[in-house]
């Protein structure tokens, strides 16, 4: 454990002061997509995408950019790039701490082990952790909670305790990074092997330095040179041919050379002098929830800056928890955690998930408001997602007034291709531009599906059809395809679409919540349910999810909606119902009910 943290007085998180923005500024925030940039600039996202393509940058709208080539190109359009204060502590996962220097103490640093299946992983993080007892600390029984902290001399190392690069591919993908140091574990008799090569690039992509452990050297098969010879095509060249990748001979099995690859991983840490600021309320990442028994909710925090305390409030992903107890791998009861330390902790509200970003916040009242203002933002997100591109979420607009319109053509033959182009480029409709960007002969492919993805254009099949993969790329993508065989029809369709006259589109919208209170079984009828109407309304034709955790557990629709014994058409926020659902009676006190009716969207 790391030296206790004396000063009661942790700082909040969350800064005050919000950047002034003034006239030829453009706020950078992270995952800015080349869209965000062009709205920013107030800029045609063509335009934009244009001068990427100048600065040899292939984007699509959608896709994030970093932050040197959101500078790069607000420069060019005479601007200047500042990075967004977030002040609004729903957002707390975006936040970057900046500490003064002063503030800050060294820290452990956090490390992942990854390579190919059966190339050593788990038999490494094992004799690591069993090593535990022979460098001096307590043995014991121990428990998998995502991560153990060891003591080599006085030196403190974190190792996630999940091998494999699925799990760290993963959190990146949700943004989160928790690894300092990746140890590279490559079997001497087996080499470089395609899962090898996957965990190098994730190291590198992640911006992770890498140790190699050369692995099962006990064996007569063993070729630690062919390892060394092979990673030197990744650019992982051992110091003694002139590089600067470190190189641990190893036998996870037999233990030798493990000590001399926590001496190098200390090497590594010192040199690339991490620290963190223990004088603030905690901060991190989850490693890896569930849902006990016992217990109930439970996830391992790894504390990343700050200190967290047993009573903390914290919110981890859209979860509230009032830090009840915290222990680690070997059931140690821990009243404090320090940066970098790893705890599984109880008291959460529900089950979080990995890769949550967690925050302590200075008040239970605080802490629970910010939750519950990231389920409502995540749930009106997740509406937003689901929703289908119309015609109308197809144009780009190029200012205020005038539209335009992106249409790839598709057709069994050239002249069938051409008559269609040729007539869609009479259709008139003022202040709207139709740009035919792709037309030709065949039938849909993936690549038609990326180019409508990149310049958000509707594709239209004339006399084709698209494969069953096609059409599931673009449903994941929600590219529309319209198939025809009448150019006549196309022309109709797609003038009226011009003019906002498309036959109507019906789309979701969550009218309200209700909250089960009691339930009741009734012989014949199913489980009557005794609810309250948490937020806006229930109708009795309303379509509804049965939330248990935030999990959906059924999708239906009520039988009966009841206030006392009459059957109503409406019950508002504030007032209690009886319901049933509809072919489902495994509901139990806690569940949520979720109700959304069809609405009519203009397209
Ligand atoms: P993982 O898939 O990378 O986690 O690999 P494991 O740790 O499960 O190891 C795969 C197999 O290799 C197991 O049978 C281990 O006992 C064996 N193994 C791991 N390390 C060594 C080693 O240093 N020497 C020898 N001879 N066998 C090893």
């Amino acid at each position: 454990m790391a030296k206790k943290n004396k000063n009661e007085k942790r700082v909040s998180n969350i800064p005050q002061k919000q950047s002034e923005v003034g006239e030829k500024i453009v706020v950078y925030k992270p995952n800015m997509t080349v869209l965000d940039l062009a709205n920013a600039l107030a800029k045609p996202v063509a335009q934009v995408i244009m001068k990427l393509v100048g600065a040899g940058i292939m984007a699509n709208q959608t896709q994030v950019i970093d932050r040197e080539t959101c500078e790069l190109i607000a420069m060019d359009y005479g601007y200047e790039l500042q990075d967004e204060v977030i002040t609004d502590a729903a957002r707390f996962d975006e936040i970057v701490i900046d500490d003064d220097e002063s503030s800050l103490v060294p820290r452990p640093p956090v490390v992942t082990i990854m390579g190919h299946v059966d190339h050593g992983k788990t038999t490494l993080l094992d004799t690591i952790r069993n090593s535990r007892v022979a460098l001096g600390e307590a043995g014991g029984i121990t428990q998998h909670i995502g991560a153990y902290q060891i003591n080599n001399d006085g030196f403190l190392i974190t190792f996630i305790d999940t091998p494999g690069h699925a799990a760290f591919s993963q959190m990146r993908a949700r943004g989160a990074s928790i690894t300092d140091i990746v140890v590279l574990v490559v079997a001497a008799d087996d080499g470089v092997m395609p899962q090898t090569e996957e965990a190098i690039e994730h190291a590198k992509a992640a911006k992770c330095p890498i140790i190699v452990a050369v692995n099962k050297i006990d064996k007569p098969s063993a070729n630690p040179d062919r390892v060394m010879e092979e990673l030197s095509h990744y650019n992982l060249i051992p110091e003694a041919w002139g590089g600067d990748t470190i190189f641990v001979p190893i036998s996870a099995l037999k233990g030798t050379g493990v000590k001399d690859l926590l001496e190098n991983i200390q090497l590594l840490a010192e040199m690339k002098e991490l620290k963190a600021n223990p004088n603030r309320l905690a901060m991190g990442t989850v490693i890896e929830a569930g849902l006990d028994k016992n217990r109930g909710p439970y996830a391992t925090f790894l504390v990343q800056n700050g200190t967290l305390k047993v009573g903390d409030a914290v919110v981890c992903g859209e979860t509230f928890a009032k830090v009840r107890t915290m222990e680690d791998d070997r059931h140690v009861r821990y009243n404090e955690a320090h940066p970098s330390e790893a705890v599984m902790i109880t008291g959460l509200d529900s089950v979080p998930l990995a890769g949550d970003k967690f925050m302590v916040f200075s008040s239970e009242q605080e802490a629970k408001a910010i939750a519950n203002e990231r389920k409502l933002r995540n749930k009106a997100k997740e509406l937003e997602e689901a929703k289908p591109k119309n015609i109308d979420d197809l144009f780009n607009t190029i200012d205020n007034k005038h539209k335009e319109l992106n249409i790839i053509i598709k057709a069994d033959a050239q002249g069938s291709a051409e008559a269609l182009k040729g007539s869609l480029q009479k259709i008139d409709v003022p202040d709207v531009t139709l740009n035919i960007i792709r037309c030709s002969v065949g039938t849909i492919t993936d690549d038609d599906i990326n180019l409508a993805d990149g310049s958000n254009a509707l594709i239209i099949g004339f006399n084709v059809r698209p494969m069953p993969n096609v059409k599931a790329s673009a449903a994941a993508k929600k590219i529309q395809i319209r198939l025809y065989r009448i150019i006549y029809d196309v022309l109709n369709d797609i003038e009226a679409a011009l003019k906002g006259m498309l036959d109507p589109v019906y789309e979701e919208e969550v009218t309200g919540f209700a909250e089960i209170r009691e339930t009741f079984k009734i012989s014949k009828v199913g489980t009557i349910a005794g609810c309250y109407v948490t937020e806006g309304y229930i109708t009795n034709t309303a379509l509804i999810r049965l939330l248990r955790e935030g999990v959906v557990v059924y999708e239906g629709k009520l039988a009966t909606l009841r206030r006392f014994k009459d059957d109503v058409k409406e019950v508002k926020q504030g007032y209690e119902c009886g319901v049933s659902i509809d072919g489902f009676n495994d509901i139990k006190v806690g569940d949520v009910i979720e109700a959304s009716i069809m609405k009519e969207v203009k397209n």
